[in-house]
């Protein structure tokens, strides 16, 4: 049994049982709210690198079946960014990955929005904030659910049960391999409470809406739970390519390119300016005709 360099007192609810904690700050930088009495013995400060490093690395061997981490105390999102991405990866590169993280918008150091944009976690974020005004571009950057405070359970209960069934296809997705079987012609995917066929050839294109993905194939549309990134990871790479942060697109139905737009289906379609070069490259590749 270890122990890892607690400093009392530490605070834990019911709520985090088997689970471990990381003081990854001491304290509480505000430590003024009238009704908490929680740091008032300690001055805050924030843990050395080397030390939560170490920490992270002795969990990671003691008890490598561990299934969530809290960081504390009071506010670990005082942390800095970079700190706190620092964190987050290492525990990723130890296999140490949240399932979930909660994530507010307005935060002491960094914004949410700041948050999403930085970090290169793979765990399925729930936005909890009292600020509806950021739902699209948090979506975009393909967070999983976005909850407005104050939040019924009923909702609170559904963004889970969503990331729990997230997590469930993402460890399926590990037991088949990453990639689809490259002799399939098609996939499966859940829609209106039915499992559906879609035929890669069928699907013509994928469009990022809020906190699902509309489908467009050849004869219909399908709304599905997913996100685009976790969409674009299991789709075949030689058929699809993502060409804009809300549209993922089959190369095998451009008909045209002219600036940065893609003319497929009956649709135009714009490849974002940060990814034009490599989408046109990977589109066209060894099939251009040279002079
Ligand atoms: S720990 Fe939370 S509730 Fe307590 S003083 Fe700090 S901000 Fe307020």
């Amino acid at each position: 049994m270890i122990e890892l360099g607690y400093d009392y007192p530490l605070y834990r609810p019911p709520s985090e049982a088997n689970s471990i904690i990381f003081q990854v700050t001491l304290g509480c930088s505000f430590n003024k709210c009238s009704f908490c009495n929680m740091y008032r013995t300690k001055e805050y400060s924030e843990k050395p690198w080397e030390e939560i490093k170490n920490e992270i690395d002795l969990v990671s061997k003691s008890y490598p079946q561990t299934e969530k981490i809290f960081l504390a105390d009071g506010d670990a999102l005082n942390l800095s960014t970079s700190r706190l991405t620092q964190i987050l990866d290492y525990l990723k590169e130890k296999n140490e990955i949240p399932d979930i993280i909660f994530l507010d918008i307005n935060m002491p150091k960094i914004t949410g929005i700041d948050f999403l944009k930085s970090s290169k976690t793979n765990a399925n974020v729930i936005m909890t904030t009292a600020y509806p005004a950021y739902a699209a571009e948090a979506y975009g950057l393909d967070v999983l659910d976005y909850l407005v405070k104050p939040i019924a359970f009923e909702r609170f209960l559904k963004a889970c049960n969503k990331a729990k069934e997230m997590r469930e296809m993402k460890a399926l997705k590990g037991t088949t391999g990453n990639q689809p079987n490259k002799t399939s012609d098609h996939f499966f995917i859940k829609c209106n409470n039915q499992i559906e066929k879609v035929f890669y050839a069928d699907l013509i294109y994928a469009e990022a809406m809020l906190n699902y993905v509309m489908l467009y194939t050849n004869t219909k549309k399908l709304m599905v739970y997913v996100t685009i990134k976790s969409l674009e990871e299991q789709l075949p790479a030689n058929i699809f390519i993502k060409v804009h942060k809300s549209f993922i697109v089959n190369m095998n139905k451009i008909k045209s390119i002219e600036g940065n737009i893609l003319d497929i289906g009956n649709e135009k379609i714009a490849i974002s300016q940060s990814l034009r070069e490599k989408v046109i490259h990977q589109i066209v590749k060894d099939k251009m005709i040279k002079r």
